[in-house]
């Protein structure tokens, strides 16, 4: 925290100190936190960085904590060089940054409930918890699991099995609520207050942001200090996308990256897109939706900093796309056919938003392009059922296999 100047209101500049604080007791604006960038400046260098753990607590100075508490290897998750892909798509420079293999719960979660968790524990709370469309409760349960933390995690009662599941292991109290993440969160808000317990992306949300600035980071990075062209992100509650445009904007502002920043695109699910529908209609703040979509992590129709969203596309001169779910699952299949990567619908939709981008001639051939995969495939394995061939039957005996398959086959002399 020895940069951390303190946490300030979006919307009004009124300056509070780095406690258990959200809301603008003013004007209700949201919170951020503020750093002292000239005094990071002076003591933050590349290969200060390059020399540590390969996790995003190598950018300890832009984080909101006092030290690394989860024991988790959070982040710094790769940044893949998709040349398959690329060449499907007509693109000459596509990374994909993976965190389909975050740690310890797969998925992009893993960075803003490592900051929320270490914060929670730093700031004494005796219970944490989340208001969850499923991979944020798998990440807040593993955490408190590992720092002996009392943990209620509550999820919209539609959620796939396994998302389930991969909280209840760690044995926290999953509640299910009857209504969709909406009505979950504003419940979550309403017990926040009544009990005095952290929740991850409430009475936390400053900190939990914070988090998702990792993402920008390790993408200049991981790029060899630069940014690209372009840069494609999922919305939800949008908490990420204008947190990966906060991190690249402080590496600049703290002398590690120069050059201009990428162009920012949204992707949303049809089914969810309150944000896409107000930038195509140039509204400031979205229009609350009812969600109905397969890709149930986006499944947020009420996104908290929707008009965030709005503002870093706009200022970046970003776009907006949203594609179908069965757009989704086509994605899903190209992306596992061609770089052997499976992500769950949240990553069809930005694969999707991109190729509905180099369509509409946003993004161009030749400019570099880096596209978030932010969940894992097998949590939500279900939704592809349909898409994959069955196995081939055969019997125990190289005959059965010549007869079905390599009758087929050409035996080498
Ligand atoms: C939560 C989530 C997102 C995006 O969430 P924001 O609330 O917009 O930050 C994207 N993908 C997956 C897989 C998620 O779980
Ligand atoms: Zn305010």
């Amino acid at each position: 925290m020895k940069f951390v100047s303190g946490l300030t209101c979006h919307l009004c500049g009124a300056t509070y100190p780095a406690q258990a604080l959200w809301v603008c007791s003013e004007c209700l604006g949201p919170l951020e936190v503020t750093y002292d960038y000239a005094a990071i400046k002076k003591v933050i260098s590349r290969s200060a960085i390059e020399s540590r753990p390969r996790s995003l607590w190598r950018y300890l100075e832009l984080l909101p904590v006092e030290s690394p508490k989860t024991g988790f290897n959070s982040g710094f998750t790769p940044l893949v060089k998709a040349e398959r892909l690329a060449h499907e798509l007509g693109l000459s420079e596509l990374y994909l940054k993976d965190d389909s293999v975050n740690h310890p719960t797969f998925s992009y979660k893993d960075r803003v409930v490592a900051i929320a968790a270490t914060r929670a524990v730093e700031l004494g709370f005796q219970v944490f918890g989340c208001a969850s469309t499923g991979n944020l409760a798998n990440s807040v349960s593993a955490h408190a699991a590992r720092l002996g933390l009392p943990c209620y995690v509550f999820i919209p009662n539609d959620l796939e099995p396994n998302k389930i599941l991969g909280s209840a292991i760690y044995g926290p109290h999953v509640v299910a609520v009857e209504g969709n993440y909406d009505d979950v969160n504003r419940l979550c808000t309403q017990i926040a207050d009544r009990y005095g317990w952290g929740f991850a992306n409430i009475n936390l949300r400053s900190y939990y942001a914070e988090g998702a600035k990792t993402m920008g980071f390790e993408v200049a990075e991981q790029l060899g200090w630069r940014f690209p062209d372009h840069l494609v992100s999922p919305v939800a509650g949008g908490t990420l996308l204008p947190r990966i445009f906060k991190g690249l904007r402080e590496f600049r502002d703290v002398g590690l990256v120069e050059g201009t920043l990428p162009r920012i695109h949204a992707a949303q699910p049809t089914g969810s897109a309150p944000v896409i529908r107000a930038l195509e209609s140039g509204a400031e703040f979205p229009d609350p939706v009812k969600p109905n979509t397969i890709a149930k992590s986006l499944a947020i129709g009420n996104p908290a900093d929707g008009f965030q969203v709005i503002k870093v596309v706009k200022e970046t001169g970003g776009s907006g796309a949203m594609v179908t779910d069965d757009e989704i699952l086509d994605a899903i299949q190209l992306l596992a056919r061609t770089e052997g990567i499976f992500t769950e619908p949240a990553g069809g939709t930005t694969i999707a938003a991109t190729q509905a981008l180099i369509k509409r001639g946003v993004i161009r051939s030749n400019e570099s392009v880096v596209i978030c995969i932010t969940g894992n495939g097998y949590k939500s394995a279900e939704v592809m059922r349909d898409r994959v061939a069955a196995p081939t039957q055969i019997g125990r005996s190289l005959a059965d296999f010549d007869r079905v398959i390599g009758s087929r086959l050409k035996v080498p002399a």
